[in-house]
């Protein structure tokens, strides 16, 4: 049923009701002013509109382009994406016409006077400065890349990528073909996808890393697969070590990478991909509340402390699900639901609550993907929280279809409820649909023990009857239900006992890395006659099972468990050994 009402200033409110409540249609001339084109900001825009055809909608981007591909920019360098304009989602033009949006495009807006409801905005063109008042302010300023203070980091040759010009601007050294070696600082999401991207263009490429693994948000025994893809497509890695300066030559262009452990790195183009800063000085400057990440505290509506300001995208938080507290993830999905979401409230007083975000994220590097969602070991010590992890070494579909590829899934749960609070995926295809699974069930408070009763789509060019998901789902509830007990893939087992239960074959061509006390070789279709072997059960010896990748361990630890011994099954086997272990 639609019903009206006309306030005093003549707008008009009508409310329609349904099963999910009264949803009101606003159709005042109230003005909705938007800081920033791009994913946030357009969502926003566009949305408002659409919820609201009486509003007048000003959007201001200070540089040339509104609502561009971001995402897509290394893609162009590369050449994948070959023509620039596939970039342009939708130019100003595009959102005046259909959208009835007034964009003004080169125009930065400069401060925000709360008290008259007004934004001080700078036309780049003219350098004139004017006032504009609104009903409702989104903010969608985004992030910038984060720079170091270092010497020689303002040259034209160090860039970081953000947006087209930027894009550009490598290009077209890359284009050139004057440049031979890049150096790529930092192995973050937008790092990777560089150097994956400059290896094509056939620049010798080298990685300068902080830390002692590649992609420090994934665990490093699920970013080794990456480090091991990156160096056979000839990336030389520099780890633990950071840059200190760049030497310029007379052009004034960098030319020596100087770096902290005292080699020295010849380039012709230095990306710095280190991470991201919100634009978050608009708003602290107009006294809105800053949250500890530094980008605008919000509520669920995506309001700031001051109700008709929204801030929303990189330079806002988020509810980070498997924390429930606050958090910047500056991620384009997060920012395209918020700032529709914005849109919405700003242009009605209504809308759903902003759901928690979990940091999906993905990344290809050449052959091999990876992936993350919530915790990751750590991640979850640095926010004190108490996890457990099941690892499995599995295929993207059953193995006897042709060119099945292998995963390395780790899941990431409550010890106490079993509920899902993280997963990690990396290897070939098929990571980013395990990804959304365990995503998706994370996103409605999944326990592993419903995980592994998931209905998921099966048959062979697909996917497996135990889905790898199911299977990382089943060790984990073995797990909370005693059934089986595990050891960490990269524990010092020098004062263990260790049974290894694969073929001698395998024992040969990949031996278990790093010492042990004790290490016993019985392959597990052999183990229930040579179980003597291991001598009576002693509940002070605890073996530690392991074969490729934990499948014929637990088999093993299941027949010792049930003849009295005690038992652990290295997780992921030695294959994931390998990977975790450090001297
Ligand atoms: P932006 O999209 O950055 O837009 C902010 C805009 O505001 C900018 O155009 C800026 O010029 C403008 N602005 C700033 N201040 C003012 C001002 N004072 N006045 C007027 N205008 C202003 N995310 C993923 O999820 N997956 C990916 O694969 C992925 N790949 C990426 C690859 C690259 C190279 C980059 C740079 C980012 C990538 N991201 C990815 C992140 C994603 O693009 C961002 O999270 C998303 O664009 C954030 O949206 P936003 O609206 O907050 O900011």
């Amino acid at each position: 049923m639609l019903r009206g009402s006309v306030d005093g200033q003549g707008s008009i409110t009508l409310s329609k009701s349904s099963i999910h409540g009264t949803f009101k249609i606003l159709m005042d001339k109230r003005r909705i002013v938007i800081v920033g084109g791009v994913a946030g900001g357009a969502s926003a825009a566009t949305r408002a509109r659409r919820m609201n055809e009486s509003a007048e909608i000003v959007l201001f981007e200070k540089d040339e382009h509104v609502s561009f591909a971001n995402c897509g920019l290394p893609y162009h360098i590369g050449g994948e994406i070959e023509k620039r304009s596939k970039l342009l989602v939708a130019t100003a033009e595009f959102l005046r016409k259909r959208f009835k949006i007034d964009v003004r495009v080169k125009h930065r807006v400069t401060s925000i006077d709360r008290e008259n409801k007004r934004v001080m905005v700078e036309n780049l063109q003219t350098g004139t400065v004017h006032a504009v008042e609104y009903d409702k302010l989104i903010l969608s300023p985004g992030a910038r890349a984060a720079l170091p203070s270092i010497e020689g980091v303002r040259a034209k040759n160090v860039l970081t990528l953000r947006n087209l010009e930027d894009m550009d601007r490598i290009k077209a050294i890359v284009d050139s073909g004057i440049a031979q070696h890049a150096v790529v600082v930092g192995s973050g999401f937008i790092g990777l996808e560089m150097i994956e991207q400059l290896v094509i263009r056939g620049l010798k490429t080298t990685l300068i890393e902080r830390s002692s693994s590649v992609m420090p948000m994934l665990d490093s025994e699920m970013s080794d697969p990456i480090r091991a893809e990156l160096q056979a497509n000839g990336v030389a890695i520099r780890f633990n070590s950071t840059l200190e300066k760049l030497e310029l030559n007379q052009d004034g262009l960098a030319e020596t990478a100087v770096l902290s452990d005292g080699n020295r790195i010849e380039a012709d183009l230095i990306i710095i991909g280190i991470g991201v800063q919100s634009n978050s000085e608009l708003a602290s400057d107009a006294g809105l509340e800053l949250g500890e990440s530094g980008a605008i505290a919000t509520n669920a509506y995506m309001q700031t402390r001051d109700p008709d300001i929204y801030a929303v995208g990189d330079a806002a938080e988020y509810t980070y699900g498997p924390t429930e507290s606050p958090a910047r993830v500056a991620m384009a999905g997060p920012a395209n639901r918020s700032g529709r979401l914005a849109g919405q409230h700003a242009a009605t007083d209504h809308s759903d609550k902003m759901q928690p975000v979990q940091g999906t994220a993905i990344v290809r590097v050449f052959g091999l993907t990876a992936g993350v969602t919530g915790l990751t070991a750590r991640t979850a010590k640095k926010h004190g929280i108490s996890v457990r992890h099941a690892t499995v070494v599995s295929k993207n579909h059953a193995g006897y279809y042709p060119n099945a590829q292998p995963m390395t899934l780790k899941l990431t749960y409550s010890p106490t409820s079993g509920q899902i609070l993280g997963c990690q995926v990396v290897g070939g295809e098929g990571c980013d649909k395990r990804l959304d699974v365990v995503s998706t069930a994370m996103h409605f408070s999944g326990s592993v023990r419903q995980l592994g009763g998931l209905d998921l789509a099966y048959a062979p060019p697909f996917g497996a009857a135990k889905d790898p998901v199911h299977l990382a789902a089943f060790v984990a509830t073995n797990d909370l239900d005693g059934i089986e007990s595990f050891c960490e893939a990269g524990a010092d087992l020098s004062s263990r006992s260790v049974l290894d239960v694969r073929t001698a074959a395998e024992v040969e061509s990949k031996p278990l890395v790093g010492p042990t006390d004790r290490l016993v070789h019985i392959p597990v279709d052999e183990l229930r006659d040579r179980i003597s072997e291991l001598g009576e059960p002693d509940p002070k010896v605890v073996w530690v099972v392991t074969c490729a990748v934990g499948i014929r361990g637990h088999l093993a630890c299941r027949i010792l468990t049930q003849k009295g011994h005690k038992v652990e099954n290295l997780s992921g086997g030695a294959t994931v050994r390998k990977r975790a272990w450090r001297e």
